[in-house]
Protein backbone atom coordinates (compact mmCIF):
# COMPACT_ATOMS: atom_id res chain seq x y z
CA UNK A 1 0.00 0.00 0.00
CA UNK A 2 1.37 3.35 -0.93
CA UNK A 3 0.97 7.06 -1.20
CA UNK A 4 -3.24 6.75 0.33
CA UNK A 5 -4.02 7.42 3.93
CA UNK A 6 -3.70 4.88 5.97
CA UNK A 7 -7.03 3.45 7.91
CA UNK A 8 -7.51 4.22 11.47
CA UNK A 9 -7.96 1.29 13.47
CA UNK A 10 -10.16 0.77 16.83
CA UNK A 11 -9.03 -1.84 19.36
CA UNK A 12 -11.78 -2.83 21.74
CA UNK A 13 -9.20 -4.55 24.49
CA UNK A 14 -6.32 -3.84 26.18
CA UNK A 15 -4.49 -7.17 26.82
CA UNK A 16 -1.90 -9.14 25.24
CA UNK A 17 -3.27 -9.19 22.34
CA UNK A 18 -4.56 -5.45 21.99
CA UNK A 19 -1.14 -4.26 22.95
CA UNK A 20 0.61 -6.53 20.21
CA UNK A 21 -1.78 -5.43 17.41
CA UNK A 22 -1.85 -1.73 18.42
CA UNK A 23 1.86 -1.72 17.90
CA UNK A 24 2.43 -3.50 15.02
CA UNK A 25 0.45 -1.07 13.42
CA UNK A 26 1.69 1.91 15.55
CA UNK A 27 5.47 0.38 14.18
CA UNK A 28 3.46 0.70 10.26
CA UNK A 29 1.69 4.01 10.57
CA UNK A 30 -1.40 3.35 11.11
CA UNK A 31 -3.58 5.54 13.46
CA UNK A 32 -4.70 3.48 16.32
CA UNK A 33 -7.10 3.80 19.61
CA UNK A 34 -6.92 1.02 22.14
CA UNK A 35 -10.08 1.04 24.68
CA UNK A 36 -9.56 -0.94 27.78
CA UNK A 37 -12.63 -1.83 29.97
CA UNK A 38 -9.90 -1.45 33.50
CA UNK A 39 -8.87 1.56 34.89
CA UNK A 40 -5.46 -0.10 34.98
CA UNK A 41 -3.63 -2.01 33.34
CA UNK A 42 -3.82 -5.72 34.96
CA UNK A 43 -2.80 -9.23 34.54
CA UNK A 44 -2.83 -11.88 37.10
CA UNK A 45 0.14 -12.45 39.09
CA UNK A 46 1.07 -15.48 37.84
CA UNK A 47 3.10 -17.22 35.02
CA UNK A 48 3.31 -17.70 32.06
CA UNK A 49 5.24 -19.74 29.04
CA UNK A 50 6.31 -17.76 25.61
CA UNK A 51 7.97 -20.27 23.30
CA UNK A 52 10.34 -19.53 20.43
CA UNK A 53 7.54 -18.79 18.11
CA UNK A 54 5.64 -16.04 20.12
CA UNK A 55 9.35 -14.50 21.21
CA UNK A 56 9.74 -13.89 17.83
CA UNK A 57 6.40 -12.20 17.63
CA UNK A 58 7.67 -10.03 20.66
CA UNK A 59 10.67 -9.47 19.00
CA UNK A 60 8.79 -7.90 15.75
CA UNK A 61 6.92 -5.58 18.15
CA UNK A 62 10.05 -4.49 19.80
CA UNK A 63 9.10 -6.15 23.21
CA UNK A 64 11.53 -9.27 23.42
CA UNK A 65 14.55 -7.86 24.72
CA UNK A 66 13.39 -5.69 27.59
CA UNK A 67 11.04 -9.42 29.02
CA UNK A 68 14.15 -11.15 27.82
CA UNK A 69 16.10 -9.91 30.82
CA UNK A 70 13.19 -10.05 33.21
CA UNK A 71 11.68 -13.47 32.60
CA UNK A 72 13.51 -17.06 33.00
CA UNK A 73 14.81 -19.91 30.73
CA UNK A 74 14.41 -22.84 32.48
CA UNK A 75 17.32 -25.21 31.53
CA UNK A 76 14.94 -28.29 30.76
CA UNK A 77 11.52 -29.45 30.88
CA UNK A 78 9.93 -33.07 32.93
CA UNK A 79 7.17 -34.92 33.24
CA UNK A 80 6.81 -36.70 37.00
CA UNK A 81 4.07 -39.20 37.97
CA UNK A 82 1.60 -38.14 40.86
CA UNK A 83 2.15 -40.98 43.16
CA UNK A 84 5.58 -42.15 42.76
CA UNK A 85 7.07 -38.84 41.74
CA UNK A 86 9.17 -41.04 39.14
CA UNK A 87 10.60 -38.32 36.48
CA UNK A 88 10.64 -38.52 32.72
CA UNK A 89 13.24 -36.02 31.00
CA UNK A 90 11.72 -34.54 27.80
CA UNK A 91 13.61 -31.86 26.46
CA UNK A 92 16.36 -29.51 27.19
CA UNK A 93 15.42 -26.09 26.82
CA UNK A 94 19.65 -24.74 26.22
CA UNK A 95 21.12 -23.85 22.69
CA UNK A 96 20.48 -26.47 20.56
CA UNK A 97 16.89 -25.23 20.58
CA UNK A 98 18.23 -21.62 20.90
CA UNK A 99 19.81 -22.42 17.09
CA UNK A 100 16.78 -24.72 16.34
CA UNK A 101 14.29 -21.70 16.91
CA UNK A 102 16.09 -18.82 16.71
CA UNK A 103 14.11 -17.86 20.56
CA UNK A 104 14.70 -19.12 23.23
CA UNK A 105 11.63 -20.73 25.45
CA UNK A 106 10.80 -18.45 28.30
CA UNK A 107 9.18 -18.60 31.65
CA UNK A 108 7.62 -14.56 32.27
CA UNK A 109 5.38 -13.30 34.86
CA UNK A 110 1.86 -11.93 33.36
CA UNK A 111 2.77 -8.61 34.71
CA UNK A 112 6.01 -7.88 32.91
CA UNK A 113 4.42 -9.75 29.51
CA UNK A 114 1.75 -7.20 29.55
CA UNK A 115 3.99 -4.18 30.46
CA UNK A 116 6.58 -4.85 27.73
CA UNK A 117 4.02 -5.09 25.24
CA UNK A 118 2.31 -1.91 26.33
CA UNK A 119 5.05 0.10 26.24
CA UNK A 120 5.77 -1.04 23.05
CA UNK A 121 2.54 0.92 22.09
CA UNK A 122 3.22 3.72 24.59
CA UNK A 123 6.69 4.15 23.09
CA UNK A 124 5.42 4.74 19.60
CA UNK A 125 2.10 6.81 20.91
CA UNK A 126 1.77 7.39 24.24
CA UNK A 127 -2.02 8.54 24.48
CA UNK A 128 -3.88 5.38 22.22
CA UNK A 129 -4.51 3.84 24.96
CA UNK A 130 -7.34 4.87 26.97
CA UNK A 131 -8.26 3.26 30.17
CA UNK A 132 -12.09 3.11 32.09
CA UNK A 133 -13.09 2.37 28.28
CA UNK A 134 -15.96 -0.64 28.35
CA UNK A 135 -17.04 -1.14 24.86
CA UNK A 136 -20.26 -1.60 24.54
CA UNK A 137 -21.21 -2.01 20.89
CA UNK A 138 -20.55 -0.84 17.28
CA UNK A 139 -21.98 -0.60 13.88
CA UNK A 140 -20.51 -0.12 10.44
CA UNK A 141 -22.09 2.75 8.64
CA UNK A 142 -21.06 5.00 5.51
CA UNK A 143 -17.69 3.03 5.06
CA UNK A 144 -16.85 3.16 8.59
CA UNK A 145 -17.06 1.79 12.24
CA UNK A 146 -18.47 3.71 15.10
CA UNK A 147 -17.92 1.83 18.48
CA UNK A 148 -19.89 3.07 21.13
CA UNK A 149 -18.54 3.05 24.58
CA UNK A 150 -20.45 2.31 27.85
CA UNK A 151 -20.37 5.52 28.83
CA UNK A 152 -21.69 6.66 25.76
CA UNK A 153 -19.05 8.20 24.24
CA UNK A 154 -18.89 7.14 20.13
CA UNK A 155 -15.45 6.66 17.90
CA UNK A 156 -15.09 6.78 14.52
CA UNK A 157 -12.21 4.29 12.33
CA UNK A 158 -12.12 2.34 9.49
CA UNK A 159 -11.72 -1.19 11.12
CA UNK A 160 -12.29 -2.59 14.38
CA UNK A 161 -10.40 -5.59 16.30
CA UNK A 162 -12.31 -7.42 18.87
CA UNK A 163 -9.11 -8.22 21.19
CA UNK A 164 -12.29 -8.32 24.15
CA UNK A 165 -10.92 -11.93 25.61
CA UNK A 166 -13.34 -14.96 25.67
CA UNK A 167 -16.61 -13.40 26.15
CA UNK A 168 -15.92 -10.86 23.80
CA UNK A 169 -18.50 -8.59 22.82
CA UNK A 170 -17.14 -8.08 19.49
CA UNK A 171 -18.04 -11.96 18.66
CA UNK A 172 -21.59 -11.34 20.30
CA UNK A 173 -22.16 -8.96 17.92
CA UNK A 174 -20.63 -10.79 14.52
CA UNK A 175 -20.53 -14.45 15.18
CA UNK A 176 -23.20 -14.79 18.11
CA UNK A 177 -22.38 -18.30 18.45
CA UNK A 178 -23.06 -20.09 21.82
CA UNK A 179 -21.68 -17.98 24.96
CA UNK A 180 -18.27 -19.52 26.91
CA UNK A 181 -18.94 -22.90 28.68
CA UNK A 182 -16.73 -24.25 31.98
CA UNK A 183 -15.65 -27.38 30.68
CA UNK A 184 -15.21 -28.82 33.78
CA UNK A 185 -11.61 -28.62 34.76
CA UNK A 186 -10.25 -25.52 37.09
CA UNK A 187 -6.95 -24.28 38.26
CA UNK A 188 -5.07 -23.24 41.17
CA UNK A 189 -2.48 -20.86 41.14
CA UNK A 190 -0.02 -19.87 43.47
CA UNK A 191 3.52 -17.51 43.16
CA UNK A 192 6.37 -19.26 45.87
CA UNK A 193 8.89 -17.54 46.96
CA UNK A 194 12.03 -19.92 46.11
CA UNK A 195 14.01 -19.51 49.00
CA UNK A 196 10.99 -20.84 51.30
CA UNK A 197 11.23 -24.28 49.38
CA UNK A 198 13.81 -27.22 50.07
CA UNK A 199 17.10 -26.50 48.33
CA UNK A 200 16.67 -29.74 45.86
CA UNK A 201 13.15 -28.48 44.68
CA UNK A 202 14.72 -24.93 43.39
CA UNK A 203 16.41 -26.25 40.13
CA UNK A 204 15.80 -24.27 37.21
CA UNK A 205 13.48 -26.53 35.48
CA UNK A 206 9.93 -26.62 34.50
CA UNK A 207 7.71 -29.52 35.58
CA UNK A 208 4.95 -31.35 34.60
CA UNK A 209 3.11 -33.92 37.28
CA UNK A 210 0.64 -35.22 35.33
CA UNK A 211 -2.20 -38.39 37.81
CA UNK A 212 -5.67 -39.88 36.83
CA UNK A 213 -7.43 -36.56 37.59
CA UNK A 214 -5.47 -33.79 37.20
CA UNK A 215 -1.88 -32.25 36.68
CA UNK A 216 0.67 -29.73 37.82
CA UNK A 217 2.72 -27.35 36.08
CA UNK A 218 5.46 -25.66 37.80
CA UNK A 219 8.26 -23.09 36.07
CA UNK A 220 10.80 -20.41 37.94
CA UNK A 221 9.74 -16.83 37.00
CA UNK A 222 12.06 -13.67 37.74
CA UNK A 223 15.53 -14.82 37.49
CA UNK A 224 14.46 -17.70 39.56
CA UNK A 225 13.55 -15.22 42.51
CA UNK A 226 9.67 -17.03 42.45
CA UNK A 227 7.74 -20.40 41.21
CA UNK A 228 4.69 -20.43 39.50
CA UNK A 229 2.71 -23.20 40.73
CA UNK A 230 -0.61 -24.01 37.98
CA UNK A 231 -2.33 -26.95 39.21
CA UNK A 232 -5.60 -28.28 36.78
CA UNK A 233 -7.92 -30.65 38.76
CA UNK A 234 -11.20 -32.32 37.61
CA UNK A 235 -14.48 -30.99 39.10
CA UNK A 236 -17.62 -31.37 37.45
CA UNK A 237 -19.19 -28.36 38.60
CA UNK A 238 -17.57 -24.65 39.35
CA UNK A 239 -19.46 -23.27 42.63
CA UNK A 240 -17.86 -20.23 42.68
CA UNK A 241 -19.90 -16.58 42.15
CA UNK A 242 -17.20 -15.50 39.86
CA UNK A 243 -14.49 -17.65 37.51
CA UNK A 244 -12.19 -17.22 39.57
CA UNK A 245 -11.64 -16.55 43.75
CA UNK A 246 -9.10 -17.22 46.39
CA UNK A 247 -8.89 -20.29 47.76
CA UNK A 248 -8.28 -22.09 51.15
CA UNK A 249 -5.11 -23.90 51.07
CA UNK A 250 -6.79 -27.11 52.72
CA UNK A 251 -8.89 -27.67 49.85
CA UNK A 252 -6.35 -27.86 47.35
CA UNK A 253 -4.39 -30.17 49.30
CA UNK A 254 -7.32 -32.07 49.15
CA UNK A 255 -7.54 -31.76 45.51
CA UNK A 256 -4.53 -33.22 45.14
CA UNK A 257 -4.79 -36.26 48.03
CA UNK A 258 -2.26 -38.90 46.95
CA UNK A 259 0.24 -37.17 45.17
CA UNK A 260 3.45 -37.09 45.98
CA UNK A 261 4.79 -34.88 49.10
CA UNK A 262 6.43 -32.33 46.68
CA UNK A 263 3.19 -31.32 45.54
CA UNK A 264 2.16 -30.98 48.85
CA UNK A 265 5.01 -28.67 50.04
CA UNK A 266 4.48 -26.51 47.03
CA UNK A 267 1.01 -25.98 47.75
CA UNK A 268 1.81 -25.48 51.40
CA UNK A 269 4.77 -22.78 50.54
CA UNK A 270 2.44 -20.74 48.43
CA UNK A 271 1.05 -17.46 50.39
CA UNK A 272 -1.73 -17.02 48.41
CA UNK A 273 -3.93 -19.62 46.16
CA UNK A 274 -6.08 -18.33 43.80
CA UNK A 275 -8.74 -20.60 41.96
CA UNK A 276 -9.62 -20.18 38.60
CA UNK A 277 -12.42 -21.62 36.17
CA UNK A 278 -11.47 -22.30 32.82
CA UNK A 279 -13.65 -21.06 30.05
CA UNK A 280 -13.70 -22.29 26.69
CA UNK A 281 -16.05 -21.74 23.19
CA UNK A 282 -16.65 -23.81 19.84
CA UNK A 283 -13.80 -22.82 17.14
CA UNK A 284 -14.88 -20.48 14.50
CA UNK A 285 -15.27 -20.53 10.81
CA UNK A 286 -14.90 -17.36 10.65
CA UNK A 287 -13.35 -14.32 12.01
CA UNK A 288 -13.73 -11.30 9.87
CA UNK A 289 -17.13 -9.39 8.78
CA UNK A 290 -16.46 -6.60 7.09
CA UNK A 291 -14.75 -4.25 8.87
CA UNK A 292 -14.98 -5.86 12.65
CA UNK A 293 -12.27 -8.85 13.23
CA UNK A 294 -11.62 -10.66 16.45
CA UNK A 295 -8.09 -11.57 17.53
CA UNK A 296 -7.02 -13.87 20.39
CA UNK A 297 -8.71 -15.30 22.67
CA UNK A 298 -12.05 -13.38 21.56
CA UNK A 299 -11.86 -15.78 18.10
CA UNK A 300 -9.89 -18.84 19.74
CA UNK A 301 -9.72 -19.37 23.95
CA UNK A 302 -8.36 -22.18 24.42
CA UNK A 303 -7.01 -25.21 27.41
CA UNK A 304 -4.04 -23.65 28.14
CA UNK A 305 -2.28 -27.49 27.87
CA UNK A 306 0.02 -26.56 25.15
CA UNK A 307 0.79 -22.90 26.58
CA UNK A 308 -0.32 -21.12 23.20
CA UNK A 309 -3.17 -18.74 23.92
CA UNK A 310 -1.22 -15.76 24.93
CA UNK A 311 1.48 -17.16 22.03
CA UNK A 312 -1.54 -16.84 19.66
CA UNK A 313 -2.45 -13.99 20.22
CA UNK A 314 0.84 -12.34 19.89
CA UNK A 315 1.16 -13.75 16.50
CA UNK A 316 -2.05 -12.76 15.15
CA UNK A 317 -1.46 -9.05 15.81
CA UNK A 318 1.82 -9.27 13.72
CA UNK A 319 0.06 -10.96 11.55
CA UNK A 320 -3.20 -8.53 11.25
CA UNK A 321 -0.85 -5.92 10.86
CA UNK A 322 0.93 -7.28 8.09
CA UNK A 323 -2.14 -7.71 6.32
CA UNK A 324 -3.42 -4.23 6.93
CA UNK A 325 0.24 -2.92 5.70
CA UNK A 326 0.06 -4.70 2.70
CA UNK A 327 -3.71 -4.74 0.90
CA UNK A 328 -4.55 -1.44 2.30
CA UNK A 329 -8.42 -2.06 2.27
CA UNK A 330 -9.83 -3.22 5.61
CA UNK A 331 -12.42 -5.47 4.87
CA UNK A 332 -10.12 -7.11 2.22
CA UNK A 333 -7.04 -7.25 5.47
CA UNK A 334 -8.94 -8.47 7.50
CA UNK A 335 -10.34 -11.62 5.47
CA UNK A 336 -6.44 -12.20 4.36
CA UNK A 337 -5.83 -12.27 7.98
CA UNK A 338 -8.36 -14.93 8.61
CA UNK A 339 -7.48 -16.84 5.94
CA UNK A 340 -3.62 -16.91 7.06
CA UNK A 341 -4.45 -17.16 11.24
CA UNK A 342 -7.60 -19.37 11.51
CA UNK A 343 -6.25 -23.10 10.41
CA UNK A 344 -3.67 -22.62 12.61
CA UNK A 345 -5.26 -21.60 16.05
CA UNK A 346 -8.21 -23.68 15.51
CA UNK A 347 -5.43 -26.94 15.36
CA UNK A 348 -3.81 -25.28 18.47
CA UNK A 349 -7.06 -25.58 19.89
CA UNK A 350 -7.36 -29.27 18.98
CA UNK A 351 -4.20 -30.10 20.01
CA UNK A 352 -4.54 -28.73 23.39
CA UNK A 353 -8.02 -30.61 23.69
CA UNK A 354 -5.90 -33.51 22.78
CA UNK A 355 -3.59 -33.01 25.61
CA UNK A 356 -5.92 -33.74 28.15
CA UNK A 357 -5.65 -37.60 28.03
CA UNK A 358 -2.15 -37.08 28.61
CA UNK A 359 -2.04 -34.95 31.19
CA UNK A 360 -5.03 -36.58 33.29
CA UNK A 361 -4.75 -40.35 32.55
CA UNK A 362 -6.47 -43.27 34.42
CA UNK A 363 -3.31 -45.40 33.26
CA UNK A 364 -1.32 -43.10 35.83
CA UNK A 365 -3.01 -45.31 38.60
CA UNK A 366 -0.64 -48.59 37.59
CA UNK A 367 2.68 -47.84 37.78
CA UNK A 368 3.55 -50.32 34.61
CA UNK A 369 0.69 -48.72 32.72
CA UNK A 370 2.02 -45.80 33.59
CA UNK A 371 5.39 -46.46 32.50
CA UNK A 372 4.15 -47.70 28.69
CA UNK A 373 1.91 -45.00 28.49
CA UNK A 374 4.35 -42.25 29.26
CA UNK A 375 7.11 -44.11 26.68
CA UNK A 376 4.74 -43.74 24.07
CA UNK A 377 3.18 -40.33 24.23
CA UNK A 378 6.04 -38.30 25.47
CA UNK A 379 8.39 -39.59 23.58
CA UNK A 380 11.35 -37.41 21.80
CA UNK A 381 9.21 -38.09 18.31
CA UNK A 382 5.76 -37.64 19.88
CA UNK A 383 7.06 -34.07 21.79
CA UNK A 384 7.90 -33.03 18.10
CA UNK A 385 5.47 -33.69 16.38
CA UNK A 386 3.42 -32.25 18.92
CA UNK A 387 5.40 -28.79 18.71
CA UNK A 388 7.49 -28.41 16.12
CA UNK A 389 4.56 -26.93 14.13
CA UNK A 390 3.70 -24.40 16.69
CA UNK A 391 7.33 -23.34 17.20
CA UNK A 392 9.23 -22.83 13.92
CA UNK A 393 6.22 -20.47 12.60
CA UNK A 394 7.62 -17.32 11.41
CA UNK A 395 4.77 -14.93 11.85
CA UNK A 396 7.15 -11.97 9.79
CA UNK A 397 7.25 -13.97 6.94
CA UNK A 398 4.14 -16.30 6.81
CA UNK A 399 2.47 -16.13 3.71
CA UNK A 400 -0.57 -13.64 3.53
C1 LIG B 1 -4.26 -20.83 33.76
C2 LIG B 1 -3.85 -20.32 32.41
C3 LIG B 1 -2.55 -20.52 31.98
C4 LIG B 1 -2.16 -20.06 30.72
N1 LIG B 1 -0.88 -20.28 30.31
C5 LIG B 1 -0.48 -19.85 29.09
C6 LIG B 1 0.87 -20.06 28.66
O1 LIG B 1 1.70 -20.59 29.39
N2 LIG B 1 1.22 -19.59 27.43
C7 LIG B 1 0.32 -18.96 26.61
O2 LIG B 1 0.70 -18.56 25.51
N3 LIG B 1 -0.97 -18.76 27.00
C8 LIG B 1 -1.38 -19.18 28.22
N4 LIG B 1 -2.67 -18.95 28.62
C9 LIG B 1 -3.62 -18.28 27.71
C10 LIG B 1 -3.50 -16.76 27.74
O3 LIG B 1 -3.60 -16.27 29.07
C11 LIG B 1 -4.57 -16.12 26.89
O4 LIG B 1 -4.65 -16.79 25.66
C12 LIG B 1 -4.25 -14.64 26.63
O5 LIG B 1 -4.31 -13.93 27.84
C13 LIG B 1 -5.23 -14.03 25.63
O6 LIG B 1 -4.95 -12.67 25.47
P1 LIG B 1 -6.06 -11.70 24.86
O7 LIG B 1 -5.44 -10.36 24.83
O8 LIG B 1 -6.62 -12.28 23.61
O9 LIG B 1 -7.26 -11.74 25.90
P2 LIG B 1 -7.30 -11.28 27.42
O10 LIG B 1 -6.00 -11.51 28.08
O11 LIG B 1 -8.52 -11.88 28.01
O12 LIG B 1 -7.49 -9.70 27.32
C14 LIG B 1 -8.74 -9.14 26.98
C15 LIG B 1 -8.75 -7.70 27.44
O13 LIG B 1 -9.94 -7.09 26.98
C16 LIG B 1 -10.53 -6.37 28.04
N5 LIG B 1 -11.98 -6.33 27.76
C17 LIG B 1 -12.88 -7.32 27.80
N6 LIG B 1 -14.09 -6.91 27.42
C18 LIG B 1 -13.96 -5.58 27.13
C19 LIG B 1 -14.86 -4.58 26.67
N7 LIG B 1 -16.14 -4.85 26.44
N8 LIG B 1 -14.37 -3.32 26.47
C20 LIG B 1 -13.06 -3.03 26.71
N9 LIG B 1 -12.17 -3.94 27.17
C21 LIG B 1 -12.62 -5.21 27.35
C22 LIG B 1 -10.16 -7.12 29.30
O14 LIG B 1 -10.23 -6.30 30.45
C23 LIG B 1 -8.73 -7.55 28.96
O15 LIG B 1 -7.80 -6.56 29.32
C24 LIG B 1 -3.09 -19.40 29.88
C25 LIG B 1 -4.40 -19.19 30.32
C26 LIG B 1 -4.77 -19.64 31.57
C27 LIG B 1 -6.20 -19.42 32.02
Amino acid sequence: MSGAKKPKILIAGGGIGGMTVGAALLQRGFDVEIFEQADELREVGAGIQISPNGNRALDSIGAFETLRKLSCRAQSKEVRLWNSGKVWKLFDMGPEELARYGYPYLTVYRPDLLTACADAVKRQRPDSIHLNSRCAGFEEKNGQVVLTLENGAKHFGDGLIGCDGVNSMVRKLTANDEPSKYPGLMIWRGVIPLQSLPERMRASMAVNWIGPNGHCVHYPLREGEILNLAATIEKPVWDEEAWSAEGRKSQCHEDYAGWHDDVHTMIEAAPKLLKWAYLTRQPLNRYSYGRATLLGDACHPTLPFLAQGAVMALEDGVVLARCLEKYGDVPTAFQKYQDARMTRDNAMVAGANDMVSRFHNPDYRDAAKADAYIDREWSASAIAARYEWLFTYNCDTAPI
